[in-house]
C-alpha cells in the first residue's frame, strides 16, 4: 500500500547511476585530499598514507562490493546500495573524525533512499544513518571529544527534521502519482467508452450489421479511394422479396427474426475487406473491396443461394429470397450514381422474377 510499485520502471538504470556516484565520490574525496596535502600541516608520508591511501582502499572495496552484489544478486539491490552509502558516509567521516561538519554528509544514504520512493526504503536508510551517527559518536573518541553532547542532541534533531523532509517529499510525490494514475486510468476508461459508443452509433442494433449512416460514411471514402487509389469497389443492394407478407402472415416478431438470419448469412459470407450494413428496414448494401467481378458476383450469388436455402422456425420451416442489384464502380462514376445504378439493377431483378441478381448495365462510356 505504501509503496509506488509503477516506480520500479528503469530501477537498474537508476542503480547504475547510484553506482556511479559511488565512484564519482571516491574521485572527489581523493581529489579534495590531493588539495588538502597542499596545506596540511601533517608530514606528506603520514598524510598520504592516512587520508589518502588508507580511505581510498577501503572505499574501493565498499563499492566494488556495491558493483558485485548488484550484479550477483536478484534482488534488493536497493538495500545494497543504501547500506554501501551508509559505509562511504562512515569511513570518509571517521578518516576526518576532526572536520566534525562533516557529520552531515551522514544524509547521504537518506538522499540516496529518496530515489525509490518508498517509505520502507527511506526508513531503511534514517535506520542506517541513525545506527552510523551513534555509532561514530560512541566509539570513536576523536568524535565524541570534538561534538560536545548539546552538539550530538543538535545533529539528532536535524538528522530527525531531515528524515521528516525526506517523509514529506515521498508523500507528496506519491500524490502526484496517485493524481496521474487517476487521470491515465479515467483517460484510458473514456477512450473505451467512446470506442463502444462509437461502435455503439456505427451499428444497427437489430441485425448487428453497419446503419445507414456508417454505410455513407464508409462508401464516401472507398468512392474518394477508388477515384484516386485505384480501389477495386463494388455495390451490391439486397432487398428481401415479399417481406410484407412475411410480417402480415407470421407477425412482426417473426419478420425480425428473418432479418437478423439474412444479415447473419451476409457477414457470415463476406470478408473482412467488405462491408456489410442495413440500409433501411428490409434491404441490405454490400460494399466489396479489393475483389474482381467475378469473385463479387459469385460471392452475391452465393449469399442469394444461401439465404433461400435456409428454413426458418419463425416462418413454419418456409424460406424467403431476396432480389439483388449489382454494380462494379469505374473511377468517375460517382457516390450518386453508383447507388442509381445498383437500386436499378435490384428494380429490374424486382421485375423479372425475384430472388435474382441483376448486374447493372454498363455505363455508356464504357459500351
Ligand atoms: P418486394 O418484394 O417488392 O420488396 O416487396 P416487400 O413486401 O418486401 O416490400 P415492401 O416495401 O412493400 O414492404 C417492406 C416491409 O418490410 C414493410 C415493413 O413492414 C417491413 N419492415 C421494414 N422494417 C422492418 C423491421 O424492422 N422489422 C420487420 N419485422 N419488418 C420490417
Ligand atoms: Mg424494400
Ligand atoms: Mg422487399
Amino acid at each position: 500500500m505504501l509503496s509506488f510499485p509503477s516506480l520500479g520502471i528503469n530501477q537498474e538504470r537508476w542503480n547504475r547511476l547510484l553506482l556511479t556516484s559511488f565512484w564519482c565520490v571516491l574521485v572527489l574525496s581523493v581529489a579534495l585530499e590531493c588539495m588538502f596535502l597542499q596545506i596540511t600541516k601533517v608530514p606528506t608520508e603520514e598524510f598520504v598514507r592516512l587520508y589518502i591511501v588508507k580511505p581510498t582502499l577501503i572505499l574501493i572495496v565498499i563499492v566494488i562490493l556495491a558493483e558485485s552484489s548488484v550484479r550477483l544478486l536478484k534482488k534488493h539491490h536497493d538495500y545494497v546500495l543504501i547500506t554501501s552509502a551508509t559505509l562511504i558516509t562512515v569511513t570518509i567521516t571517521s578518516i576526518h573524525s576532526s572536520l566534525e561538519y562533516l557529520l552531515f554528509f551522514l544524509f547521504f544514504p537518506i538522499m540516496i533512499s529518496i530515489f525509490y520512493f518508498q517509505y520502507k526504503k527511506l526508513l531503511y536508510a534514517i535506520i542506517n544513518t541513525g545506527i552510523a551517527f551513534f555509532s561514530l559518536y560512541l566509539l570513536d573518541p576523536d568524535i565524541h571529544e570534538s561534538i560536545s553532547s548539546i552538539g550530538a542532541i543538535a545533529m539528532a534533531g536535524i538528522l530527525f527534521i531531515y528524515s521528516g523532509i525526506a517523509f514529506g517529499v515521498l508523500a507528496r510525490g506519491r500524490e502526484a502519482f496517485m493524481h496521474l494514475r487517476t487521470s491515465y486510468e479515467s483517460n484510458q476508461e473514456l477512450l473505451v467508452r467512446t470506442i463502444l459508443m462509437d461502435k455503439l452509433a456505427k451499428t444497427d442494433a437489430l441485425t448487428d450489421t453497419y446503419n445507414h449512416m456508417a454505410y455513407h460514411e464508409y462508401k464516401d471514402h472507398l468512392v474518394e479511394q477508388a477515384d484516386n487509389g485505384g480501389l477495386s469497389l463494388h455495390l451490391a443492394i439486397l432487398d428481401i422479396d415479399n417481406f410484407k407478407k412475411v410480417n402480415d402472415t407470421y407477425g412482426h416478431k417473426a419478420g425480425d427474426e428473418v432479418l437478423q438470419k439474412v444479415a447473419s448469412i451476409a457477414r457470415s459470407k463476406t470478408g473482412s475487406n467488405d462491408f456489410v450494413a442495413r440500409y433501411g428496414g428490409e434491404e441490405f448494401v454490400i460494399l466489396f473491396t479489393e475483389k474482381s467481378f467475378q469473385e463479387v458476383h459469385d460471392l452475391v450469388e452465393d449469399i442469394r443461394s444461401s439465404i433461400a436455402s435456409t428454413h426458418h422456425d419463425a416462418l413454419n420451416g418456409l424460406n424467403v429470397t431476396v432480389s439483388i442489384g449489382l454494380n462494379p464502380y469505374s473511377p468517375g462514376m460517382g457516390k450518386e450514381e453508383l447507388f442509381l445504378r445498383a437500386d436499378s439493377a435490384l428494380y429490374e431483378a424486382k421485375h423479372s422474377g425475384k430472388n435474382r441478381t441483376v448486374v447493372a448495365s454498363p455505363r455508356l462510356a464504357e459500351v
